[in-house]
Order: C-alpha cells, then sequence, then structure tokens
C-alpha cells in the first residue's frame, strides 16, 4: 500500500486528472475552460459596473470564476483568484456608479478576504477530491501489491501512444514463480517481482512500456527499431542481473515471447501471440522465442485443451484395442487399450491431445475415464476370451493424484477379478523422473494384483541397472529397437542384452511395433517373450476386436 501511496504523490501535481475525471472532454474543451475563466473576472467587472456598482447584488457572479479557479488550480489557485476578484471589485469599483460614491475600505477589503477565504476552502476541498480520486485511478491502473502499472493502464493510455500497431509487443513469464512462493513466501516473491521489473525497465529502452498481466507476467510494448537493437542482448543483459531475496541470491527461470508488428491483428491479439511464443520458448527450452505462424498450432492446442473436459462429458473419446501375443504359441495374451478423440470430423490421436492435457489436471480425468472403460469392456471380453489381459497407459502426472489412485484402488476391489487381469503401463522416462512416487503409487497397485509394464523401455537414457529399482513385472522394448533390427546390428545385441537382464530380474519381455515377419522371427531367436504391432493387428474398436478374436480362435481351432 505504501508503494501507491507513493505513486499518488507523484501523480498528484498532474492536476489535469482529477478535471480529466470529472469531464469527459477533448484538449481544445479544456482550453477553452481556462480561458473562459480568465475571461469570466473582466467581465463579472463589466457587469458589475453597468449594473450599478457593488451596492447591488450582481457581485456575488465573481464568486463563479473563485470556484472555477480553486476547482483548476487548487487551493492556491482559490486564494489568488479570492484576491484578484476582491481587488477587481475593490478599489477603483464604486458602491454606487450613478453618483461615483466610492465603497469604503473596509468594506471591499473584507469582501475580498472573504472571496479568498472561500477559494481557499474549496480548493482544499477539491484538492482533497483529487488526491481520492488519484487513488481510485491509482487502484485501477496498477497492481494493489506491487504498484506498477497494469493493462487498465496500458489501455487508458494507448491512443495518445501513436501507432500501437507497429510496435513490437513482448510478454515475459517467470516460470518457476510458484516455486519461489512456496520457497519465499508471497511477499518476498512480489519484492524480487518488483526487482524484475525494475531490471526489465533497465534493459529495455526508455519509451518501452512495461506492465504487469499477472504475479508472473510482463507485457511490454515497444518501437520495432528499439527491439531490433536489443534482441540480440536481451536474454544475456537479463541474465546478468542477480535477483536477492534476503540477500540470497535467487534463480529466476523466465522465457520470453516476442510478436512482431501485424497491420491486421490487434494489439490484444498480439500480446496473446507474445504469450503463446513465451509458452514455446518455456517448452523449448529456450529463453527468447519469437511468434510466427508455427505457433497458431499452439494456439490451436490452447483451444483443444479447453474443449477437452466437454469432450469427456460427451463421450467424444473412445478406446481401441491392440492384441499382444505370446510368440511361444502364438496366443493372444492381452490387448492394450488406446484412446482417441472423435473431434469435429476428424479422428485425434494420443500425440495430439494426451501431452496437451498433461499440462492440466484434466489428464486425471482422461486416465479415469480410460479406467473406466476398461473395466467395462473387460467384462465382456472376459466372456468370450477369458486368457486376455487387459493393460492401459497412465500419465506420469497422474503419479501426483492420491485420489485418483485410492479410486482406481476401491473400484480395483468391486471387481470379480481383482485386478488380476490388469496391467497398466507407463514410459521408462516417466517412470526415471519420478522414482519415488513411481515407487509408491504402482507398489500400492501390485498389492491389488495389477501388474506394471515399463513401456518404450530403452529410451529413457536409464542404465540397465535401473531396471532392478523399478517396481515393475513386465518390459516393452520401444519400437525404435524393433524396427530397425534388421538394419543396425548392435540394436540386436541391445535387445538381447535387455532381454537376458529382465529375465534374470523375473522381467517378462514385450516387443512392440513389430510390422514384419523377418523381424518377428528375430525376437524370437532373441527370446522376447510377447509380441505386438500391425504384423498382428492394428489397434481397432472392441466390436471389431471380437470378431478378430473370434476368428482367430475358429482358425486355431
Ligand atoms: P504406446 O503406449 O507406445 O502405444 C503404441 C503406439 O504405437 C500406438 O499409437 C499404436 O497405434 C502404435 N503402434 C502399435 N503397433 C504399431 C506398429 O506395428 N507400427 C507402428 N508404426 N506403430 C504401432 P497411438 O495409439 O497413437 O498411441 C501413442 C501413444 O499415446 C501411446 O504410445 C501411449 O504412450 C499414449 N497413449 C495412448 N493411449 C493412452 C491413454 O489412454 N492414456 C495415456 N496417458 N496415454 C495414452
Ligand atoms: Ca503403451
Ligand atoms: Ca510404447
Amino acid at each position: 500500500m505504501g508503494c501507491v501511496k507513493e505513486k499518488v504523490t507523484e501523480l498528484s501535481n498532474d492536476r489535469r486528472i482529477l478535471f480529466d475525471a470529472i469531464i469527459e472532454h477533448t484538449k481544445t474543451f479544456r482550453y477553452v475552460i481556462l480561458t473562459l475563466n480568465i475571461l469570466l473576472f473582466p467581465l463579472v467587472f463589466a457587469i458589475v459596473y453597468f449594473t450599478g456598482g457593488t451596492q447591488y447584488a450582481y457581485l456575488h457572479i465573481m464568486y463563479i470564476p473563485v470556484m472555477m479557479s480553486a476547482f483548476l488550480f487548487g487551493w492556491k489557485g482559490g486564494v489568488l483568484a479570492g484576491l484578484a476578484g476582491g481587488f477587481l471589485l475593490g478599489p477603483f469599483m464604486p458602491l454606487d456608479t450613478s453618483t461615483n460614491v466610492m465603497q469604503p475600505f473596509m468594506n471591499w477589503f473584507y469582501r475580498m478576504a472573504y472571496f479568498m477565504l472561500i477559494g481557499l476552502v474549496l480548493g482544499y476541498i477539491f484538492d482533497r477530491l483529487r488526491e481520492q480520486m488519484l487513488r481510485m485511478l491509482n487502484l485501477h491502473t496498477r497492481s494493489y501489491d506491487t504498484g506498477i502499472i497494469n493493462y487498465n493502464y496500458y489501455l487508458k493510455h494507448r491512443n495518445i501512444r501513436s501507432q500501437g500497431r507497429k510496435k513490437v509487443t513482448m510478454a515475459l513469464t517467470v516460470n518457476n514463480y510458484e516455486q519461489l512462493t512456496s520457497l519465499l513466501g508471497r511477499d518476498a516473491y512480489i519484492e524480487v517481482f518488483k526487482e524484475l521489473y525494475e531490471a526489465l525497465k533497465t534493459v529495455l529502452p526508455d519509451h518501452a512500456l512495461v506492465f504487469q498481466v499477472d504475479f508472473h507476467r510482463f507485457w511490454v510494448e515497444m518501437s520495432a527499431e528499439s527491439f531490433r537493437k536489443i534482441r540480440d542482448t536481451l536474454a544475456e543483459s537479463l541474465d546478468n542481473v542477480t535477483f536477492y531475496s534476503e540477500r540470497v541470491p535467487l534463480y529466476l527461470d523466465y522465457s520470453i515471447g516476442i510478436s512482431m508488428p501485424s497491420p491486421t491483428r490487434t494489439m490484444h491479439d498480439r500480446f496473446k501471440e507474445s504469450d503463446i511464443a513465451a509458452m514455446h520458448a518455456k517448452k523449448q527450452n529456450l529463453k527468447i522465442a519469437l511468434y510466427h505462424d508455427d505457433h497458431l498450432h499452439d494456439e490451436l492446442m490452447l483451444r483443444r485443451l479447453g474443449e477437452l473436459p466437454l469432450a469427456l462429458q460427451n463421450n467424444d473419446l473412445f478406446l481401441e484395442y491392440q492384441p499382444l501375443i505370446d510368440l511361444k504359441n502364438d496366443k493372444v495374451v492381452g490387448i492394450e487399450a488406446l484412446v482417441r478423440w472423435s473431434h469435429a470430423d476428424k479422428i485425434l490421436y494420443p500425440n495430439e491431445f494426451i501431452p496437451l492435457a498433461e499440462e492440466s489436471r484434466i489428464i486425471d480425468d482422461i486416465t479415469l475415464w480410460v479406467f473406466e472403460r476398461v473395466l467395462k469392456d473387460f467384462g465382456h471380453l472376459h466372456a468370450i476370451a477369458p486368457d486376455v489381459d487387459i493393460a492401459l497407459n497412465i500419465s506420469q502426472k497422474n503419479l501426483f493424484n492420491q485420489s485418483l489412485l485410492d479410486t482406481m484402488i476401491k473400484r480395483i476391489e468391486e471387481t470379480d477379478f481383482n485386478g488380476r487381469n490388469l496391467h497398466i503401463e507407463m514410459t521408462e522416462s516417466s517412470m526415471m523422473k519420478n522414482r519415488t512416487s513411481t515407487g509408491m503409487f504402482f507398489n500400492k497397485l501390485r498389492n491389488h494384483n495389477v501388474k506394471i509394464i515399463i513401456d518404450d523401455f530403452g529410451t529413457g537414457y536409464s542404465s540397465l541397472s535401473c531396471l532392478r529399482d523399478l517396481p515393475a513385472d513386465t518390459v516393452k522394448i520401444d519400437r525404435d529397437f524393433t524396427m530397425n533390427l534388421e538394419d543396425d546390428p548392435s540394436l540386436a545385441y541391445m535387445v538381447e542384452a535387455i532381454v537376458d537382464l529382465a529375465h534374470n530380474l523375473h522381467l517378462k519381455v514385450i516387443a512392440e511395433g513389430v510390422e514384419d515377419q523377418n523381424i518377428l522371427e528375430r525376437l524370437k531367436a532373441l527370446d522376447c517373450d510377447y509380441a505386438q504391432g500391425f504384423l498382428y493387428a492394428r489397434p481397432m474398436l472392441k466390436d471389431d476386436l471380437f470378431v478378430w478374436l473370434k476368428e482367430r480362435q475358429k482358425s486355431a481351432a
């Protein structure tokens, strides 16, 4: 609040603000009012003179210019106007113009003093009013906690800042602000955020308008020319600033997005584009990214993320199942559920929306939806193929949701098969990234008979010895290994090593992405346990899968 007060005094010199706030006007109108006020003094003098002098009530018209001066210039203006008005109606103004009888000194002197008093009191009241008005304006155009100007300020001033569309817009986002707030507390974080604001103002050109959008983001508007000058050095200059909290240097992780001038897009769109570019920079681990049309893709993704809750509600998601074959006897031993989204007139595959959903809590809802659907479909599957297990994929983000885990366990306990035929897949890299939570999450599920599959094994750059630590029953070798097995002899050695190690640790091995017969033979020779891939079947809808299973059972018989 102290900060706001400071700004109030800083701005209170600008007397126009009260005037601006009370009277909607143009610049010319303001000058007309000022000139009128000045002209009123001789006019009142003339009126009083030609209506017979100060013995008549016309002299009270002088209150009008005194009041207006107090309004326009505060108490000093009021006192001065009272003095001028009192003097004009003073020693040179007769009491009665017809007889030319002059006023006694005390008469006009008291009146002058009275005018001055009125000017003083009114001026004082107007000054206080102005201050309150400024305070209100400040609260509207500045952030309450930081005192930094905000978007309202920008909106209010952009008209007088010419040619906004020729300007470059920039968004700066503090990526680790949540960590910083929990580490330092909100007040200390705000101080750091203010330091960042000051740093930004120093590294940016003088005329750049920096304003706060929320507690981890600034938007900036500057000319294209000055942006060109600082473009290559901006990130470096900011990196050179060290931010402190209680003398402890902090690591401020930020990303900057830039949108270049465009005659067709509004400034608001352009700020949004800068946000998207900043988000892109964050994802790509860059300090700075420029918005270009590729980011339209990101915009589209954002829109998609917004549509996901409704899609879930409307059951626009559906599952396809891909069979898993035992290589020893060629029997179907499992199916893997793969989610799809029926969106407008096309089908979206998980890569087009799961990473997006992982950015928000909706990923938990998706997993739960898939889980419920799998349980339901398993009932039907079990009736026609009792030996076939069912697997579903979950995201690393799910590991942090205890209530999701509880719900899953509760649901498993309610089913007849009690988790025995259920497998859950998670990628090796996700497991390695969250080892503690992985352990807790999966061990609980394993206690309920659920089997865990390490998906995309071999892509996580973790050492093979980590296999021992991960709570798993099966490894699924990534399809990059399988598919290139024929072309790259070293891959065969790696697959062999993985299979050996997995078997020694009593884990089963699945090879995914099996597309041709030769590779299948190699995998058999390498002692893989199971295989999955287009060679056997593509992912299919439940009904198609049932037909496929029945045909297979028939041909085996
Ligand atoms: P994934 O778990 O590795 O699933 C295998 C992916 O490979 C599937 O793609 C499948 O259609 C494809 N595939 C299977 N056999 C072959 C083959 O022989 N050749 C080739 N080229 N591809 C094959 P899809 O369905 O697009 O899924 C992609 C990824 O999305 C999955 O990779 C999985 O990580 C994720 N995903 C799928 N469903 C879910 C879900 O319900 N929840 C979560 N969190 N992730 C899911
Ligand atoms: Ca999988
Ligand atoms: Ca996989």
